[in-house]
């Protein structure tokens, strides 16, 4: 119903609007992903200043009308998150991060699991806690959304003996026969999926860092890829420096 709510957000993208305005896709807490007209902010004098950009955790007053764009009318920064910008690697990452949220929630549908994810994901980043903080990322947003891989037994026959492949339609590891019916299944090591579950189960930042970092990013990619129905750009990106 239409009116003011207040509501904390981070700023998952920003984009042009005219002259002066600026359409934001915010997280939030309480009302999940909005979208929301920020009225004047690219003017010199906006009386937002910088509090609007992304990555920014802001408090927010917003009035909702009945169109599908809600109006910022407040925004006070609860956290910029400035170490996100400490250099290419990182700032790279937090756009990815950014765009899987945006990717995977719905709109205007509350799950404040995300939201502190988010927050905690971006925090990591900021305190360069090493290059397994996106990957970490991936595996916890995707089993916070209900896509959480299956890792000790065979995705398709539960079998649990030999897995050496990783099947995203069949949603985690496979045993050899039931890879050999999945044309798409990718083939991985024991260790790198004891090694993404470790991920999943600890703090950002406590996994020890291995050769397969890279790979194993770009699996749990192809696995949320294959879910999203549409690639990730900011990963192939960040991929391609
Ligand atoms: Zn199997």
């Amino acid at each position: 119903m239409p009116g003011l709510y207040r509501d904390e957000g981070i700023v998952l993208r920003t984009i042009k609007l005219g002259e002066a305005d600026r359409i934001l896709t915010i997280f939030t807490r309480d009302n999940g992903k909005v979208r929301a007209v920020a009225k004047g902010v690219r003017k010199t004098k906006s009386r937002f200043g910088g509090r609007l950009e992304p990555f920014t955790r802001v408090e927010l007053l917003v009035y909702r009308g009945r169109g599908e764009l809600d109006t910022i009318t407040g925004a006070d920064i609860v956290d910029a998150n400035t170490g996100v910008h400490r250099n290419f690697e990182s700032l790279a990452s937090a756009t990815v991060m950014a765009e899987f949220v945006e990717k995977i929630t719905p709109d205007r549908e509350e799950a404040s699991p995300i939201y502190h994810l988010l927050q905690l994901g971006l925090e990591s980043l900021g305190r360069d806690l090493g290059p397994t903080v996106l990957p970490a990322f991936m595996v916890k947003l995707l089993s916070v959304t209900g896509f959480n891989p299956e890792l000790t037994g065979c995705a398709g026959c539960g079998s649990g003996g030999f897995l050496g492949g990783f099947s995203p339609s069949l949603g985690g590891a496979v045993c050899e026969s039931c890879w050999i019916d999945d044309p798409e299944a990718i083939g991985l090591a024991p260790e790198r999926l004891a090694w993404i579950d470790s991920l999943l189960a600890a703090d950002f930042g406590t996994v020890a860092s291995v050769g397969w970092v890279e790979e194993v990013t770009d699996l749990l990619r192809r696995y949320a890829e294959f879910h999203l129905e549409r690639p990730l750009r900011s990963l192939e990106m960040l991929r391609a420096v």
